[in-house]
């Protein structure tokens, strides 16, 4: 395998890309960076400080404000901040969730975030997930995946995991359905590169595998570079 490698995953919410991408990390020795939770950070500062992501002034004014930073423990977990605060365990409300993928519609924003991301990425052997990373962020990744899932299974998968980490005790298997609905929609329609598959992505449909076998298949393809 390539030394520097770098390994790019797009897909949908909730498809597994923060497990998948964790356990091709540990196994391959890569950085993971969760590109999703630096967009909620932002998100998360935006509700703070009371931004509407419709004022493109104060957007701008928010993001020259906003350190983003991510780091990570001697576990390898990430860690995002927002001005030297950490602010990991508090971004996984379904209202952050929502800011994030608002914010994430102005392309001032994405400009941003990517040169972040290009920038962690560069010269480290990587795995990057998020939306816009096979044709944006890193273009010539040496692997490419849309992981995906159907909408019930992605909502199914949600659901148990905010069940097993005691997060959204009180949301329904409903009302996470509705949420990824809603959130994809707007992920897929917008005009700054739109979660879309990339042409030279390979689909690895997950709904009938477990983590560990789009792992396996990740690693294979990582193997063959
Ligand atoms: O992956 P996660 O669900 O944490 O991402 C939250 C939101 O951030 C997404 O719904 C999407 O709108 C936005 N996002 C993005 N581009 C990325 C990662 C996340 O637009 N690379």
């Amino acid at each position: 395998m390539k030394k520097n490698i770098s390994i790019a995953v797009d897909g949908p919410a909730g498809s597994g890309k923060s497990t998948v991408c964790k356990m091709v990390a540990d196994r391959l020795g890569l950085y993971h960076l969760d590109t999703g939770a630096m967009y909620r950070a932002l998100g998360y500062a935006a509700i703070r400080n009371g931004v509407s992501h419709k004022d493109l002034d104060a957007v701008l004014r928010h993001i020259e404000n906003t350190e983003i930073k991510v780091s990570f423990d001697e576990e390898k977990k990430q860690h995002v901040h927002v001005n030297g605060e950490d602010v990991t365990d508090k971004i996984r409300t379904g209202e952050i969730a929502q800011a994030a993928s608002d914010f994430g519609t102005v392309e001032r924003v994405r400009a941003h975030m990517v040169k972040l991301q290009r920038e962690f990425a560069a010269g480290n052997p990587v795995i990057l997930d998020g939306r816009d990373i096979c044709m944006y962020v890193l273009p010539d990744a040496d692997v490419k995946i849309f992981l995906t899932a159907t909408p019930e299974e992605r909502a199914k998968r949600r659901f148990l995991d905010f069940k097993q980490k005691g997060i959204r005790q009180d949301a329904t298997l409903e009302d996470i359905a509705e949420e990824l609905k809603t959130r994809d929609a707007q992920d897929s329609s917008r005009k700054a590169s739109p979660l879309a598959v990339a042409e030279d992505a390979y689909v690895l449909d997950t709904t009938n595998m477990t983590a560990e076998e789009a792992c396996n298949k990740i690693i294979a393809m990582a193997e063959e570079k």
